[in-house]
Parts: C-alpha cells; sequence; structure tokens
C-alpha cells in the first residue's frame, strides 16, 4: 500500500501540542535585533536573516555546552518587562501559527534579574505577555493554550526558591517545574530539596536528563527526585541493547510500562551529538515499542526550527504517517500538566478531529 506524503500545508494545519520549548530559544529573530538595539547589547550581526543562520551554526557544534552558550545572545534582551512582554506575546502566536493547540514554555526566571526585575516580576511579565499572545491568537481564530514550566539551573544554588515561586504562581499559570543547564557535572539530585517541596506541594515537575548523561541521570531523575516526565531521556535506548527485539532493560521497562513521557527534540539531539541522524533518531524506535514519546522543538531560533518542521523532517526521512503524528500529539496532551478533564476534552474536541484529513 502506498501511504500518500504529508505537504507542509497540511503538516501545519494540523494540531499540535509541544511540552518542551524554551521560550529563551524561541525569540524571533528580528526582534531578537530591535531588542538588543535597546538594550544595547552587540549581537554576531543584526540582519535578521544572517542571525538565524549565526544561531543554526554555533548550536551546530555537535556540544552541548557551546550550544547553551548561544543563549547569552537571548538572555540580554530579555531582562526587561518590555522584553519579556514582547518576547512571551510573539511565542504564543508562533506557535498558534504552528498549529500548536498547547504548549507548555519553560525559561529560568533566576536568569532574568539583570535588569533590576525581581524573580515575581519576571514571571508576571511573562505571564501577562502570554496571556496577550493568547487573546489575540483566540481572535484570529487560532486559539492556542500555553502554561508555563519555570525551570531552576541545575548549576546554581536556586532552585528551591524557583520551586517557591511555582508554587506561589500556580493559580496564575504556572503549571510545572524543570530543572535546565549543562548536565555534566550537575546531577538532579543535588536539587533534592525542591523536588521535595513541589511533591509535598502536588505540583508536577520534569527534569532534562538522559541527553548529555545516560542511564544514571534518567534513574535519579525518577526514582530519587520523582520526576513525572522526562526532558529528552533520548538515552533509554542505552537500557535496550537491540531495539529491534526490543528486549527492554529494568529502567526502560519502567519507563514504557509506567507510561513516564519522553519530551523528545530531534533536531536539538541532532545538534548536541545525542543522535546521529533523523532516520535514526530513537524517537522512531521508542514510538513502535510503545513508549510515551512526544515531538518537541526544544529551540526553535536555536535549532532553527518548529513544531512542522519537527513533522516534516520525521515524515520524509523516517517513514512517519499521519497516524503517528497524531499518536505523539495525543502522547503530549496526556502528558500535559493540565488537570485530566481539560485533556480529555483537548484530544475529543480538537486533536482527534484535526487528524481526520479527507482521503486518509
Ligand atoms: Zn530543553
Amino acid at each position: 500500500m502506498t501511504v500518500p506524503r504529508i505537504d507542509t500545508d497540511t503538516l501545519r494545519r494540523l494540531p499540535k501540542a509541544v511540552l518542551h520549548d524554551h521560550l529563551d530559544g524561541g525569540l524571533r529573530p528580528a526582534t531578537l535585533v530591535e531588542l538588543a538595539e535597546e538594550a544595547g547589547h552587540t549581537l554576531p550581526t543584526t540582519d535578521p536573516d544572517a542571525l538565524a543562520a549565526w544561531f543554526y551554526d554555533a548550536a551546530n557544534s555537535g556540544d552541548l555546552v557551546r550550544y547553551i552558550a548561544t543563549f547569552d545572545h537571548t538572555l540580554a534582551v530579555l531582562q526587561t518587562r518590555e522584553g519579556l512582554l514582547r518576547t512571551a506575546e510573539e511565542y504564543v502566536l508562533d506557535l498558534a501559527a504552528d498549529g500548536v493547540v498547547y504548549g507548555e514554555v519553560r525559561y529560568a526566571p533566576e536568569l532574568m534579574l539583570k535588569g533590576g526585575l525581581t524573580l515575581p516580576e519576571v514571571v508576571e511579565s511573562v505571564q501577562e505577555g502570554l496571556a496577550a499572545g493568547m487573546a489575540k491568537a483566540a481572535a484570529a481564530g487560532t486559539p492556542v493554550r500555553v502554561g508555563t514550566l519555570l525551570c531552576g539551573m541545575r548549576m546554581f544554588d536556586r532552585t528551591r526558591e524557583i520551586a517557591d515561586l511555582a508554587v506561589a504562581f500556580r493559580d496564575a499559570g504556572v503549571v510545572g517545574f524543570d530543572i535546565a543547564g549543562a548536565e555534566d557535572g550537575f546531577p538532579a539530585a543535588d536539587h533534592l530539596a525542591a523536588f521535595e517541596y513541589l511533591r509535598a506541594e502536588s505540583v508536577p515537575f520534569t527534569i532534562h536528563a538522559g541527553e548529555a548523561h545516560g542511564l544514571p541521570s534518567i534513574h535519579q531523575a525518577l526514582q530519587m527526585c520523582g520526576a513525572q516526565r522526562i526532558g529528552h531521556g533520548v538515552r533509554i535506548t542505552e537500557d535496550i541493547p537491540d531495539l529491534a527485539a526490543g528486549k527492554l532493560g529494568r529502567l526502560a521497562a519502567w519507563v514504557r510500562d509506567r507510561r513516564i513521557t519522553l519530551e523528545m527534540c530531534p533536531t536539538s539531539n541532532l545538534q548536541t551529538g545525542a543522535a546521529a541522524s533523523i532516520a535514526e533518531h530513537p524517537i522512531t524506535a521508542l514510538k513502535d515499542l510503545g513508549f510515551r514519546v512526544t515531538l518537541n522543538t526544544d529551540n526553535r531560533l536555536v535549532s532553527g526550527t518548529t513544531m512542522t518542521r519537527e513533522m516534516s523532517l520525521l515524515v520524509d526521512q523516517a517513514g512517519w504517517t499521519l497516524d503517528d503524528l497524531r499518536t505523539v500529539t495525543v502522547n503530549a496532551v496526556k502528558s500535559a500538566f493540565l488537570p485530566y478533564d481539560e485533556r480529555v476534552a483537548l484530544i475529543r474536541d480538537v486533536v482527534l478531529p484535526g487528524y481526520e484529513l479527507p482521503g486518509q
């Protein structure tokens, strides 16, 4: 049976859900140029197209540390209320234009204090920008809901304080917590106080693990820290020595059988060297083995990508079908840090009807 190829316009219109996308990795290049000028920050170039290419090249170094260093430029313009408002509003509009109906945006408030804002002021500014974006997107007929994850930086010692912030804003749009930054040398268990506090307060969280570091980081995130989802988790395959045969080690079995969500980001993984190619990216094998995999962008500016592009790459290079795209979208909504009834409604009323295409 020949499967009709899904064209880009169709892909763009499909309802999507993204759980792993960094605010400071997703600015519009033209906005970055304007805000940098206002902030007196020098960029590698002030031509938006050349700047986009610069980010992509710098991120393509195959090194997580260099990849993370590109954020110096985006963070430079996220130190003021105006910069945060505009970036957050455009963030939502860009998701809506990409067909995203539910998104979780994440960022580290502690990296946005250089202009004199307090931690709560940072969160309030971002929430205000997101709300403005959601109102505009709804008015334009492309409604998108965006929840916020606050990140603590794993190489610093403010994660407990950021956990407090997540609890304080839990009824104001913050839906969860994460720790971000370089994995190497900064184990999640160093931040147990934050995770224990969040568990006591019943606030869900995800943890970046299994990207730069292997199985022990995934084990620690799940079994010591109690994460409900794993950011990346691509190296869970190290516990599946023969992917084709699908014989799972104990940790891989735990992840699949307990339906632990893997927030997978194919293009980002290629850039940091955590995967060799789209065709060989473990997301396909893990999906086929029944893992709860989700598809994500990670950093749209830095990786030069969108959800539509990630879908397109998997269709073209890994043989994904419409059914596969629906599966990862439903997985993402099921795993959203939203109340259960809202997830069910989103899947039933928005996602599933959107995948009923004529002729498919
Ligand atoms: Zn990430």
